[in-house]
């Protein structure tokens, strides 16, 4: 090492004479002694690896003034939350990546109202004892899907699971080679399975399969006949599967019980606004399974959690099975995923008051309408550099929903002659709020289709600040 370096390592500032200069220039009260200390450390550390790691042109002499700066960054860092709106202009409406769906307001008003004080979670108000979490929205998904019975759990595969592990575990469950999908993030349906003590036994072929094969596959060693819907993918062409209603009719006839993994769990008939394709957890019940489960963030645009429906008596050894309190939903989900349900019971137009659903239904003309008003923001912001285009292009559903059913959608189109797409998409990212957009080819494209309320002024914003070099 030369004798610059050496000499810089030796006149390092230390934490103490930092944390001084820190608690003296004011603006961290209240802050704990801990996270000062840690900011000034990870300052010092830093001018050391600058020391170590820089060219000689642009080596510095550190001082502990520089540290102080470096440290009061870094504690702006650990304040800020790093999970944190976004703004979602890709348009893929369930994007899992972005957190799937947005809440509605009711909502969001139970989650503060719930998590601010105690709730009667486990509390039996009428009598003033003991009550069970589920009973919250027992009712409501009772009366909604025409289900005998209900329980919540963490998220749809946790309820996979519990069905799998209460109802076949030690024993074979029936499942068509065609439905052993992948749902991503290293949810494969034959792993769960695995995991939940169930014999997986597969029948029929990738493209077809038939109820006789179902048929042939049933004898004492089978729990359970299982249907999973492939929500993520098509299959076209030379192929057959067979009807829930035709494998709960075969259940009830060999006495083992079926269960449907509908996945993404509409509650809403969407071929009204011919996004046809999904069944509907109502379609699927009365179907004849004996459960059904679903998620509440996709479709159903709550809450992270999954919704097992059935007969009482197979709900009833779910909610005893141990692995059930492992799994089981906490009560800012519950609050949440209460006050999204209460909206189909209650109105006439949940298409309106569920995000996931507005953003479904809403109209070509009236995105086009948005598409316009934004561009109309963004080339107010007078920057020869940038070129904005409408274009038609397609939303997707996605969160494993709806494949191959793309929404027809008017993205802008914007490029910038000084950034390539890249960069421009990296520094909406970089925003604050970020600003998610898709890349395609040189330009980036922006759906207002996902844009909610406010956010077009989030995105003008974007990119008035990358105009000004910010
Ligand atoms: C999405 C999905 C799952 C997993 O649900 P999570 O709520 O993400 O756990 C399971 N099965 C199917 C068919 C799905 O579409």
């Amino acid at each position: 090492m030369d004798d610059l370096r050496q000499s810089y390592l030796k006149v390092l500032p230390r934490v103490d004479e930092v944390l001084a200069l820190l608690e003296k220039s004011g603006g961290s009260e209240g802050l704990s002694r801990f996270a000062m200390v840690e900011a000034c450390r990870y300052a010092v550390d830093l001018q050391r690896k600058r020391i170590l790691g820089a060219g000689n042109s642009s080596l510095e002499r550190p001082t502990a003034e520089e540290a102080k700066g470096i440290a009061e960054e870094r504690l702006w860092e650990l304040r800020a939350p790093r999970l944190r709106r976004v703004i979602n202009a890709t348009g893929v409406i369930i994007h899992t990546n972005l957190g799937r769906a947005p809440l509605c307001d009711e909502a969001l008003q139970a989650l503060l109202s719930v998590g601010r004080g105690y709730s009667n979670l486990e509390f039996n108000l009428a009598e003033g004892k003991r009550g069970l979490r589920y009973d919250h929205v027992n009712e409501l998904l009772v009366m909604l899907t025409g289900a005998e019975d209900a329980v919540v759990v963490n998220n749809n595969a946790a309820a996979v699971l519990l069905v799998l592990n209460t109802l076949a575990q030690g024993k074979e469950a029936v499942v068509s080679r065609g439905e052993l999908v992948e749902i991503g993030g290293e949810f494969r349906i034959p792993e769960v399975m695995e995991k939940s003590g169930a014999l997986l036994r597969e029948v029929g072929t990738t493209n077809r399969t038939r109820l006789s094969d179902y048929e042939g596959a049933l004898d004492e060693k089978t729990g359970l006949i299982m249907k999973v819907h492939t929500s993520n993918f098509t299959t076209i062409g030379f192929t057959e599967e067979v009807e829930a209603r035709d494998l709960a009719e075969l259940g009830r006839r060999t006495n083992i019980p079926v269960m449907h993994d509908l996945g993404s769990g509409c509650l809403l008939d969407l071929g009204k606004w011919k996004i046809g394709g999904e069944p509907t957890v109502q379609e699927a019940v009365r179907s004849g399974s004996d459960v059904v489960t679903f998620s509440g963030d996709k479709l159903l645009g709550g809450p992270q959690a999954g919704i097992i429906l059935g007969r009482r008596s197979v709900i009833e050894a779910i909610k005893k099975n141990p692995l059930n309190r492992a799994l089981r939903i906490d009560k800012l989900t519950l609050a949440a995923l209460e006050a999204t349900l209460r909206q189909y019971l209650l109105f006439n137009d949940p298409e309106r008051r569920i995000p996931v659903l507005r953003a479904m239904t809403e109209s070509l003309h009236s995105v086009r309408k948005r598409a316009a008003d934004l561009m109309g923001r963004l080339e107010g912001i007078g920057d020869d550099r940038f070129s904005f285009q409408l274009k038609e292009e397609t939303s997707l559903s996605g969160g494993g929903s709806l494949p191959g059913r793309d929404i027809s959608t008017v993205a802008i189109a914007a490029g910038a002659s000084h950034l390539s797409a890249r960069e421009l998409e990296r520094m909406l990212r970089e925003n604050d709020p970020p600003v998610i957009a898709r890349i395609n080819e040189e330009q980036i494209l922006i759906d207002p289709r996902t844009l909610v309320d406010d956010e077009a002024g989030y995105v003008e914003e974007a990119f008035r600040r990358i105009s000004e070099g910010e």
